[in-house]
């Protein structure tokens, strides 16, 4: 519910502070999974990580009554009524991210802190996944430096216990649909997520294209927020959905759903068609600091609403499983 609250609140672009703050709250829940109904008698729901003032008296009305009267009114502004078919997903058996960055690219924290924000969390594994060349402004990787990510990666792995890290990319898809590295490249690498940042007002018939040439690529895993939307300030790329995702189903490529409260990408509607169409779907933050971590119970709101149940979900995958989907 507080996910909920926070993707709601996210329509709106001056609500995005507060979007946040419920995105943040709902994750330290799931995290330190307290005992609310004894904090709420001791009026101290204050005392859990991330949880105010305000969104204590939310959660009190939650823990008090199981339902909410400020989420019911944000469903009936936003026009988003709750729905009987939405799936179950305990987010207590996520197993890990596979789409991250870090200060390789545009993250902001090197490679070994977002390792421990990861392995704090409980995680398995985390897929570390900087930007390719093309996108120049955030320095991405070509060939050479993927190569010397990798020494540095296996530095980081020799200090994590349980978390194994993966070394990928998230590749520019080109307007013409190819990828912004060569193939040979790709196939090194543990995760592929082939996404679309420029050019996303092209003609949804050259937008369609694009997108099905991306997917049909052997060596991508998972399309990075899909449509490339931002909520309450851009729209998406519009193509043919249907054909893309039937498409992506039948080379097995995965949709992602990014759980970043500015992207929150496939949209839970969107991300229903992807499930009749077939897909399998990741469930990512798209973290550039170990804090955006917190981002995934949104997401699991979303596929939650988008009634995916929870086997469609790569993330819920242990290590071995996870690594043979992606090969
Ligand atoms: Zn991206
Ligand atoms: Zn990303």
């Amino acid at each position: 519910m507080l996910s909920e609250i926070g993707y709601l609140l996210r329509q709106d672009p001056e609500q995005r502070f507060r979007a946040k703050a419920f995105a943040a709250a709902a994750w330290s829940v799931v995290i330190s999974r307290p005992d609310l109904e004894a904090l709420q008698k001791a009026n101290a729901l204050t005392s859990i990580e991330a949880v105010g003032a305000g969104i204590a008296k939310i959660l009190a009305g939650l823990v008090e009554t199981g339902r909410s009267s400020y989420l019911e009114r944000l469903r009936n502004e936003m026009g988003q009524p709750a729905r009987d078919d939405e799936s179950q997903i305990d987010l207590g058996q996520y197993q890990g991210d596979v789409h991250s960055h870090t200060d390789w690219s545009d993250g902001r924290a090197t490679m070994l802190d977002m390792a421990q924000g990861a392995q704090a969390l409980g995680y398995r594994y985390l897929g570390v996944t900087d930007h390719s060349p093309r996108i120049k402004v955030v320095n991405g990787l070509g060939a050479e430096r993927l190569l010397a990510q990798s020494q540095e990666m296996a530095g980081v792995q020799s200090q994590m216990k349980e978390l194994t890290l993966l070394q990928g990319i998230e590749v520019d898809i080109l307007e013409d649909g190819a990828l912004d590295l060569p193939d040979p490249v790709l196939e090194l690498l543990d995760v592929v997520i082939a996404s679309p940042h420029v050019k996303l007002r092209q003609e949804p018939a050259a937008m369609t294209e694009r997108m099905l040439r991306a997917v049909s690529n052997p060596h991508v895993d998972v399309v990075g927020h899909p449509t490339g939307r931002r909520p309450g300030s851009r729209e998406g790329a519009s193509y043919d959905f249907e054909a893309v995702f039937k498409e992506a189903a039948r080379h097995n490529v995965a949709l992602e759903i990014d759980c970043d409260p500015a992207r929150m990408d496939l949209s839970p509607e969107m991300a229903r068609l992807a499930l009749e169409c077939g897909c399998n779907f990741t469930l990512d933050a798209d973290a550039h600091a170990p804090a955006e971590l917190a981002y995934v119970p949104m997401g699991a709101w979303m596929a939650r609403r988008a009634g995916i149940p929870q086997d469609r979900i790569l993330n819920f995958l242990d290590v071995d499983e996870l690594t043979s989907a992606l090969r």
